[in-house]
This record gives C-alpha cells, structure tokens and sequence, in this order.
C-alpha cells in the first residue's frame, strides 16, 4: 500500500455522529452537555479554532459559550475564570484556549481545570494520570493520533515508534499513548543528534513540531506509517504539515494529510471527551 493517505474526515463523521447520539439522551435525561471555552487572546488563529469547534459543538447537540477575558487579562482572573467554572454544575467541559496572555503557563494555569471536566487534557493532573495508566482524557490531538492508526488499522503492539516533539499537549502525551499500547517509543526534540538516524529505524513516525517540510524522505523507513500533526500556515492562506508529503509519499505505507488527517478528528474528539465528560458527571453512562 504505497504511499496511502490516511484521511480523517471520514472517521471525524463517524465519531460526530456517534457523539451526537449520546448527546441526544443527555439533553433527553434534562443535562444538555455544556463545553465552555476561556478565551484570553486577540490572536486571529485561535478566533477561527474557537468559532470552528463552537460551530462543530452546536451541530450535534453541545451547549458551548465563550468566556472572553481580553488578551490583557491577568493570569488571576484567569484562574479565578477556571476555578468558578470548575465548581459550576451546569458545565461539564472547560478548554483554556491558547495563546495565553504574556508570562502565563498553560500548564500552571490549567491545573484549575478539574480534571472531570479536562477534555483536552490541558490539567498536569490528567497527562500525570495519563502516564500512570489510570483514567484521563488524553489532549485530543494525541488521542486523534491514536484513533487515526487504529481507524486504519495499524498495528502498534510490538513495533518500534518515534515521536518528534516532546511538548505536554501532543509529543508527551502521544508518547505515553503508544507506550500504552505496547509499542517500543524513542522520543526525539531539537536536541537529538542525528534525528533522521533514529526516525528511520520506526514503523510508525509521529511528527509533532510545526516546521513544514522538516520529515524527508530519509526520516522515514521504508514501509513505515506516518502521522503528520503539524500544522504550519501558507502564505497562500493554506496549511501544510511538518512533512514533506511528496518525497515521503514513496517511501511510506501511509501517510495522514494536512489538511484532512489529524486536526477533522482532534475536533471531534475534543466534543466526544466532552459528552463523556457530561455523562460521567451526571451519572447517565
Ligand atoms: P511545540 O510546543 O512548539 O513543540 C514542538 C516540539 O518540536 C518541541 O518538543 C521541539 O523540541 C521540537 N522541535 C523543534 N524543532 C525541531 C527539530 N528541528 N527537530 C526535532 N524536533 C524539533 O509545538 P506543539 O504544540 O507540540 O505542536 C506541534 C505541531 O502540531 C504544531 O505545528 C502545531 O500547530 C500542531 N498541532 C496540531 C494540532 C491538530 O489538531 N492538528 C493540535 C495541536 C498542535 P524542544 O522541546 O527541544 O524545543
């Protein structure tokens, strides 16, 4: 199967149509799911993620509001923000968008994030949980990650995976996914020598950076499956990956395209971790 792309839209409708119906008998059962989303930053990006995954929210059946602080909110306000939604029954998932306001962490602010209502897994709790094997939701890029290999049917137990990029909202938390599921994980990041030497002994390549075109074909190894998370802008206004998909495209078994892989099944991710998150948290499982 040279070269095959491993396309997302179709397994993002399946996981929207199945979030729908769960949503359906919540707000049946009177506990419409509710995502809230805090927003401070003027940053246009994430305006247009936030609008997309509001849009996406609405169209099967998630209450979602906006909470926008200003991009010059200090970071007390924001915790405060995160604290009172926590406590907030009527809410049953919290997302902290990015970028953050100058000198505040995500991962320092997020852990006002109840872990309950943590559906992109922003809470150090929850990637500390992650890593311990015990029930979290994972950020959804990581787990789109996952649910596109397995949507593909790609074989994970035993073989050998890399990873590029070690940041706590994917590299990290994919690595621990993979571990999970018996794969044999290197990790890499800026500072690894010879990064191609390593990213060519894997079956399955997970590249995580934000630099187009960085994963050549002498990155991969002959056969390999590739997941492309990256997303870098255009100056066309388009999107491309951190792979350089036409020479990749000869030497891999599969490969997910940007757009169209990884980021239509991160969204839908993002609301089926939220109408779990409702479900749990008013006991209609
Ligand atoms: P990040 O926090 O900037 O992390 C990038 C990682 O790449 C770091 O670990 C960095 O290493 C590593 N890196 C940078 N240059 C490298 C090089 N030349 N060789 C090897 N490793 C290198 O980025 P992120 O938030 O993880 O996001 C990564 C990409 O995924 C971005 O393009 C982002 O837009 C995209 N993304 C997509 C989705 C989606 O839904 N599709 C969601 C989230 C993110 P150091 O740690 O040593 O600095």
């Amino acid at each position: 199967m040279s070269g095959l792309l491993l396309g997302g839209r179709e397994l993002a409708a399946a996981i929207r149509a199945e979030t729908a119906q769960r949503a359906a008998l919540l707000t049946a059962a009177g506990t419409p799911p509710q995502l809230t989303v805090v927003v401070a930053t003027d940053d246009e990006a994430s305006a247009w993620y936030v609008r997309s995954i509001s849009t996406a929210a609405v169209k099967i059946g998630i209450n979602c509001a906006v909470v926008e602080l200003g991009a010059d909110a200090d970071v007390a306000t924001v915790r405060a923000t995160l604290d009172r939604l926590s406590a907030d029954e009527s809410v049953h998932g919290i997302i902290l968008q990015t970028p953050l306001p100058a000198g505040a962490r995500l991962e320092d602010l997020a852990g006002a994030i109840a872990v309950e209502k943590d559906v992109d897994g922003a809470n150090p709790l929850s990637l500390g949980r992650l890593a311990a094997g015990l029930p979290a939701y994972a950020p959804a890029t990581a787990a789109a990650v996952l649910a596109i290999l397995d949507h593909h049917g790609v074989e994970l137990a035993g073989r050998r995976a890399a990873v590029i990029g070690r940041s706590t909202v994917v590299g990290k938390p994919v690595a621990h996914l993979l571990l999970d599921r018996h794969a044999t994980v290197t990790v890499c990041h800026s500072r690894t020598p010879d990064l191609a030497g390593v990213t060519s002994t894997a079956d399955v390549l997970v590249a995580a950076v934000g630099r187009a075109g960085l994963v050549t074909a002498e990155h991969v190894k002959r056969g390999a499956v590739v997941v492309d998370v990256g997303t870098n802008p255009t100056p066309d206004g388009g999107l491309v990956g951190d792979v350089d998909a036409e020479s990749v495209a000869e030497h891999a078994a599969g490969l997910t395209p940007v757009p169209g892989g990884v980021g239509p099944v991160t969204t839908a991710l993002l609301l089926d971790h939220t109408v779990r998150a409702a479900a749990t948290q008013v006991g209609v499982v």
